[in-house]
This record gives C-alpha cells, sequence and structure tokens, in this order.
C-alpha cells in the first residue's frame, strides 16, 4: 500500500511529499505548493524513560499485552513512536520476574517489539539516601554485582538496554564497565557522587544521567551539590523532564545555555496517569495522587514521583521555556535519545516509514499529532490510515 503525505518539514519548514510503501520512506522532495492545512512532519519522539502510561502501570505483575498494546497506542496518539519500558526499584526477584514476563509478551507481537524499543532499568543500585533515593524504596536498595548485571543483560538479550545507577555504590564502577561490556548504555542517577567517582565512572563506560534536576533532596548545599558536579563532568548526556514542574523555567533555559545542545535530551518519566487525567493511581506498590496541576505525588510527601506529562505537551513546554520555535527542540526528544540507544529517528529516504505528523490551527495553535509506524500492524505503512488533510492514501498495492 502507498501512502503520499502533503506537508512542511519539521527541519527545512518548507513543503515536502512524503511517499510510502512496504513500510518504507521511498520518497521526499520538496513539493512546490503548501499544504492545505497546517500540517507539520517529523521523526518519531523516542522517549527513554516510560513507566506506564494511560492508565497502564508497567510496574504491575502480569500485565496482558493488550495492555501494553493500550499503552503503545495511547503513546502514539502523543507523538511517541518508540520508546524504552522502565521498571523501577523493586525486590529483586521480582522485578527480574517482571521483567522477564514482560521481554515475552513484547516478542510475541511485532508491534510491541516496535514500540518497545528496548529497557530501561531505574533501581535497585541507586542511593538509598533520603531524597536520593526519590520515590524509590530505600530498603530494596541494593549493591550491583557481576550476576545481577549479568542477570538483566541476559533478560534483555539483544534489545536495548538502559541502566540508571548511583556510581557510589560498592562495586558499581565494576558493574558500569561489566554492563558497557555486554552493551548496555549506562546513566547515573539517584546519586550523590563525589566529582571523582563520577569522572571515575565516565571512564569505566557511563555516559548519561537521570532526569538531572531530579533525584535528589529539595534542598541542597549551596556550594557542593550533585548538579555543581555532573555539570562539572564531560562525557554525560543528561535527561531533563520538560513539564516546568521538574525543573522551573530558570534552571531548564540555564541548562541549555551551560550544555552542549547535542548533551540534552527529554523524557517524561511517566508514570500510569500521563495521558489519562487527574486522580489516583499506582506506581508498583505505591499509591500515588495526580491533581489538575499534572503533579505526582505520594500522599503526605513533597517528593514527585513520575510526571503525568504527554510527550507531546513535553515538546511544546519545552519550547515556550526557551522561546523557541518546537521544531528546534524536536530534535532532543526523537534524534538525541535515539543516538544514545544506538537507534534511528529520523526521516530518510529506504528507512522505515515511521513519523509524526503534528496538526496545528490556522493561528498556529496545537490541535493534534500522531506518530505512525511502518508495517508494524502487518499491512503497510499503516493499518487504518486516517483520513485528514495533507494525507492521502493511493490504496494502490
Ligand atoms: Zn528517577
Amino acid at each position: 500500500m502507498q501512502t503520499s503525505i502533503h506537508a512542511w518539514h519539521y527541519g527545512t519548514r518548507q513543503p515536502v511529499q512524503l511517499d510510502c510503501d512496504l513500510g518504507k520512506i521511498t520518497a521526499l522532495t520538496p513539493a512546490t505548493t503548501a499544504p492545505a492545512e497546517n500540517v507539520w512532519l517529523a521523526p518519531t519522539l523516542v522517549d527513554l524513560q516510560v513507566n506506564g502510561y494511560g492508565g497502564v502501570d508497567f510496574q504491575q505483575d502480569n500485565l496482558r499485552a493488550e495492555d501494553l498494546l493500550s499503552a503503545v497506542h495511547q503513546l502514539h496518539a502523543a507523538g511517541v513512536g518508540r520508546f524504552l519500558l522502565t521498571l523501577v526499584t523493586d525486590e529483586w526477584p521480582r522485578l527480574t520476574a517482571r521483567f522477564r514476563h514482560l521481554k515475552k509478551l513484547r516478542d510475541t507481537s511485532p508491534e510491541l517489539r516496535f514500540a518497545i524499543a528496548g529497557w530501561h532499568i531505574e533501581g535497585p543500585f541507586l542511593s538509598s539516601e533520603p531524597g536520593f533515593c526519590g520515590a524509590h524504596d530505600p530498603a530494596l536498595m541494593l549493591d550491583p554485582t557481576p550476576e545481577k548485571i549479568c542477570e538483566l543483560a541476559g533478560i534483555a538479550a539483544r534489545d536495548p538496554l538502559l541502566l540508571t545507577l548511583s556510581p557510589e555504590r560498592a562495586g558499581a564502577l565494576e558493574a558500569i564497565a561489566l554492563a558497557a561490556s555486554l552493551g548496555g548504555v549506562i546513566s547515573l542517577g539517584h546519586t550523590d557522587a563525589s566529582s571523582e567517582i563520577l569522572k571515575r565512572a565516565v571512564e569505566a563506560g557511563a555516559s548519561a544521567f537521570t532526569h538531572l534536576g531530579n533525584g535528589c533532596p529539595r534542598t541542597l548545599d549551596r556550594h557542593d551539590n550533585i548538579l555543581w558536579r555532573v555539570l562539572e563532568t564531560p562525557g554525560l548526556t543528561v535527561s531533563l523532564i520538560p513539564d516546568g514542574l521538574h525543573l522551573s523555567p530558570a534552571p531548564f533555559r540555564l541548562l541549555h545555555q551551560l550544555l552542549d545542545s547535542t548533551k540534552i535530551f527529554y523524557t517524561t518519566d511517566a508514570m500510569s496517569a500521563a495521558g489519562a487525567g487527574p486522580g489516583s493511581y499506582s506506581l508498583g506498590r505505591l499509591k500515588v495522587e495526580v491533581g489538575a496541576d499534572q503533579v505526582v505525588r505520594q500522599p503526605g510527601r513533597t517528593n514527585f514521583a513520575g510526571s503525568a506529562l504527554r510527550p507531546i505537551d513535553g515538546v511544546l513546554r519545552a519550547a515556550q521555556m526557551l522561546g523557541c520555535p518546537w521544531q528546534k527542540v524536536w530534535c532532543r526528544y526523537s534524534e538525541t535519545p535515539a543516538k544514545l540507544m544506538g537507534l534511528r529517528s529520523e526521516l530518510r529516504v529506504g528507512g522505515p516509514a515511521n513519523f509524526c505528523l503534528l496538526t496545528f490551527g490556522a493561528g498556529g495553535a496545537f490541535q493534534r499529532c500522531e506518530a505512525y509506524q511502518a508495517g508494524v500492524r502487518g499491512e503497510g505503512v499503516m493499518a487504518a490510515p486516517p483520513r485528514r488533510a495533507g494525507l492521502g492514501t493511493s490504496g494502490v498495492e
């Protein structure tokens, strides 16, 4: 089935014609006329930290494939094409059993296999110190051992695997070197490591830092704290949660001034309430409440427990905070995180026909977006291509 799309290109901001056939992009050429509607074409978003979405908590035992598919479809409707399913701290046997179960579910479905690009294990190798442990249960924290690293790598098999760990834990530097040698990507986080340990962690193979500005106490020593130390450590690509809540606008802007633009990527750290509205939800064993302000809190506590941010809203808020067009920040939520994990998210002739279509109103107000996946539902580019302006399906086999 061939599909043609006439839209504005997010990078060049010029009209283009995108042609797809059999799940591949076959042509991407300049168009001579403007699209009839304010429709934009971009690579899909890639979110490296998703704990749950749209009412589905990935931290539950015995999730069904249909639960995962529901979350995947809702993520597509928020611009995400692929993501790392994220599991947080739990008792080791429960965490690994959950991981095995989810891996099995994913492998049964081409659609899940594509959308769940890999895995992010955040915990239990984190700091158990107050504030640094965040919403993770400090009583369940463990030191990383070679056996445990090999077990995680074994479950992930050949899938991309991101590990967030705290490098000051006993054996962590050796664990980083081992995980990196097994193909894992190591992100530091929920840590109060010294500058020296951060440096040694990078030398051992760590390449990222998880949700900078979070996973630490609300009050920090003004002279010496984890934020200053990370910013002084070369070699780390940092993730930021662009909701304006996890990082207020001023530090969000300052981090963009301080760091190379290729060293920042965005993630939601979304939990099940994301895309689902205010109410009471679970995050593993935690009962959390989500208010109209989209803040996820444990009752009676002030720390955040994940976010309820819709990915596309994260892009729009980042652009708003930085005072720039959304097209300028899009790569930090697509190409940059994809590259960190050895994936690709780009509009490329010959590449898979995965793309995001964004529709804006005549006055420029965002209306909707959708990530489309190539051939993963078994019949061409889209199972049921929506009929909307700018997007035509010829139906030619
Ligand atoms: Zn965290």
